[in-house]
């Protein structure tokens, strides 16, 4: 089946689970290859099967070096003792429950997923054009989108399940979002997370060399009082490339300067700790 075609019957099935990020009204049905709604705003699917919602530029956080490291590593596996630490948290996922995946990237974590047989509609979006066309390359297991949660295409009380991995929050949208009983799942980076490439990288400021999230922490509990907390610890090997990977996705975000990077690469990690919690909070 081609991939426009797989987007097609996607949509047919589940634009319920959208709303028109113009005027806010419902979707009335798919038309040729195009999303319509009740007041004739219409979205196009693009050749993958995928949908741009956002109109206008959108601001490029990431170019397409590093989303191509970052599937290559998370291919190699390293995100996997996350995802599978999530993974009971999804198995009374029905048919009809949706899964929504904010800031998706390159689309890897909600194929893991899928693969693992987790039921009901998935979409995964991300305000990076570049990482949908990755995800709508490589995985035909979910509905990839462009979109902006300020200028939201999802419609309300509609999602089961919201993941929110390593990208940032919105919880009021959250909230509009989830369906009643529907659960936030947010995974953050805990204090040894890829602490010994921090170390490298920042051999001479011992500030940088740890993190906290407490701030993020408290800010989930303010909205989900009844939270849970699960921590995941583990070690990773790294094969030379993947180390590679790592150096590439990586320090650009936490704005590590060109020379350190450079003496990096001279000194390859054997192994990576992953250390992150995932906060759980229920509607
Ligand atoms: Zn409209």
């Amino acid at each position: 089946m081609k991939k426009i075609t797989r987007g097609k019957l996607f949509l047919e099935e589940n634009y319920s689970l959208f709303q028109c990020p113009v005027c806010q009204s419902d979707f009335i049905g798919v038309e040729e290859h195009s999303l319509c709604c009740q007041k004739g705003h219409r979205f196009d699917l693009a050749k993958k099967g995928n949908l741009y919602f956002l109109i206008g530029a959108s601001k490029n956080e990431y170019d397409k070096e590093m989303l191509q490291s970052r599937y290559r590593i998370a291919q190699a596996g390293l995100f996997n003792g996350i995802l599978k630490a999530i993974m009971p948290e999804l198995t009374a996922h029905q048919k009809k429950d949706a899964l929504l995946d904010v800031g998706c990237g390159e689309g890897s974590q909600l194929a893991f997923f899928a693969d693992q047989g987790i039921k009901g509609p998935k979409i995964g979006f991300d305000i990076s054009k570049d990482a949908v066309q990755l995800a709508a390359t490589h995985f035909e297991q979910a509905f990839w989108c462009v979109a902006d949660l300020a200028k939201s295409p999802f419609a309300s009380a509609k999602y089961q399940t919201i993941l929110n991995i390593f990208s940032p929050s919105n919880y009021q949208e959250f909230k509009r979002l989830l369906a009643d009983g529907g659960q936030l799942i947010k995974v953050v980076p805990a204090e040894n997370y890829l602490g010994e490439l921090r170390q490298l990288l920042y051999q001479d400021q011992s500030n940088k060399q740890s993190y906290s999230n407490q701030e993020v922490v408290d800010k989930f509990k303010e909205h989900f009082p009844k939270m849970t907390v699960k921590q995941v610890t583990y070690s990773f090997d790294l094969k030379e490339n993947d180390f590679f990977d790592l150096l590439e996705m990586t320090p650009l975000q936490w704005g590590a300067t060109k020379e350190a990077v450079e003496q990096a690469k001279k000194q390859p990690l054997k192994s990576i700790t992953v250390d992150v919690v995932l906060l759980i909070g229920k509607k």
